[in-house]
């Protein structure tokens, strides 16, 4: 059995933190948490490290601090709170803990990834932006360090269980032997059928009404524009050792099949299973082990069918805005996220039509290739092309 893991939870409020902390809950006898993060809703974390036990809380300020103080029941011995941005890459590095689960939304969760991986942890990332953003240093730091990725992202989750791993985490530098292609199932989310001119005035509530998956609202808007399959393509593309035309997008409308491996012998590997983030999640924290995810069965009978159609690039331009991006090199894959986040949030917040997200990207893509290039050698060279990408978003008038 494997040893007993103390598991850090970063981004524990949302909705992968969440799943997280209910399958550690199933596993007391080898799984318990050891810090939690959260950037707002305070409540939550309070609640959920009474639930969980956590011996450290991440907060981002002082007044969060207070907050959750006020929280927090007489008579009980408070967490150790810990505040701001350093005290997230401190204590994804914490010597106390064995695994990170590193589920903060956006390239804001980089730094304590990237932490993680420097510290040889047992790294879940659902983090995928961090990813796109930071791919070469990201994946050396994993090689340099002796670290443990594992995907969480249920397609790169897929693939890992569908490729020969032998049991053991994988960084690896070349494609492995025997494989042709990752084929990356997308859902085609809400808008799958509709014509790009007719969702000028979607609403965000309707973005984020995903047909299968419950989720944060950015990766929501993410999954509805398809540029959450394009940060997918850029993420197997670093996770696997894998180039752009060996790695296709196909549309599986029923989210069952969550991605398959094709092989040179013609032979295509699949994994299924219930639209539940719990089931990678299990994987990664049990791995080499399975363990209980609290997900029922998948009713194969009760299905009856399963769907696949070719991705229309035309009415889902993000998608061909990421392959673009992911050829044009690291540079341009920063620019494509932050571009995205600074538009998916002035959409959020109705200061943007859903439409104009594809345009602001293109428009972020178009500026960094005009721009003398750029050493992306650090994590400070990324956050500074990442703030100069957002700055450049935002003076579209979307700030
Ligand atoms: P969410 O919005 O539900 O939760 C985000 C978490 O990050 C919250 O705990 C929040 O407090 C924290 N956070 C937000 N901004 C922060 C900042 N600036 N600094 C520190 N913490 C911050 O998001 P989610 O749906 O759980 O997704 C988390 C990550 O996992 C994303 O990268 C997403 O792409 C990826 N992912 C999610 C799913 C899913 O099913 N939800 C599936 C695959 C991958
Ligand atoms: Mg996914």
């Amino acid at each position: 059995m494997t040893a007993f893991q103390r598991v850090v939870v970063l981004g524990s409020t949302g909705s992968i933190g969440e799943s997280t902390l209910d399958v550690i809950a199933r596993h007391p006898e080898r799984l318990a948490v050891y810090a939690l993060s959260a950037y707002s809703r305070i409540d939550r974390l309070a609640r959920q490290a009474q639930a969980s036990g956590a011996a450290v809380v991440v907060v981002p300020d002082d007044a969060a601090r207070r907050k959750f103080l006020q929280l927090w029941p007489a008579g009980r011995p408070a967490p150790e709170i810990r505040v701001g941005a350093r005290a997230l890459v401190e204590t994804a590095a914490d010597p106390q803990c064995d695994a990170v689960m590193a589920a903060i939304v956006g390239a804001a969760g980089l730094p304590a990834a990237l932490a993680a991986a420097r510290a040889g942890k047992r790294v879940l990332l659902a983090n995928k932006e961090a990813l796109v953003a930071a791919g070469t240093l990201f994946m050396q730091a994993v090689r340099d360090n002796g670290a443990e990725l594992l995907p969480i992202d249920s397609e790169h989750n897929a693939i890992f269980q569908c490729l020969p791993h032998g049991g053991r985490a994988i960084a690896p530098q070349a494609p492995a032997p025997g494989v042709r292609r990752l084929l990356l199932t997308a859902s085609g989310g809400p808008f799958r059928g509709r014509d790009l001119e007719d969702l000028h005035d979607v609403t965000p509530a309707q973005a984020c009404a995903h047909p299968n998956w419950s989720m944060g609202r950015k990766i929501s808007v993410d999954s509805a524009t398809m540029l959450n399959k394009g940060l997918e393509v850029i993420e197997a593309h670093w996770l696997f050792a894998m180039p752009p035309e060996r790695i296709e997008v196909v549309v599986h409308p029923q989210s069952v099949v969550h991605s398959m491996v094709e092989y040179e012998d013609g032979s295509i590997l699949a994994q299924l299973g219930q639209p539940d983030m719990r089931t990678p999640i299990a994987y990664g924290l049990g791995f080499p082990e399975r363990i209980d995810s609290g997900v029922g069965p998948l009713d194969l009978a009760r299905l009856g069918r399963l769907d696949f159609e070719k991705p229309d690039f035309a009415r889902f331009p993000c998608l061909a805005l990421s392959f673009d991006a992911l050829r044009a090199g690291q540079a341009a894959c920063v620019a494509l996220n932050a571009a995205n986040e600074v538009a998916v949030a002035a959409f959020l917040a109705g200061r943007l039509a859903y439409t104009w997200i594809p345009r602001v990207i293109e428009a972020a893509l178009e500026w960094q290739a005009g721009r003398a290039s750029v050493t992306l050698d650090d994590l400070d060279d990324i956050l500074a092309l990442d703030a100069e990408s957002r700055a450049y978003a935002g003076n579209l008038g979307l700030a």
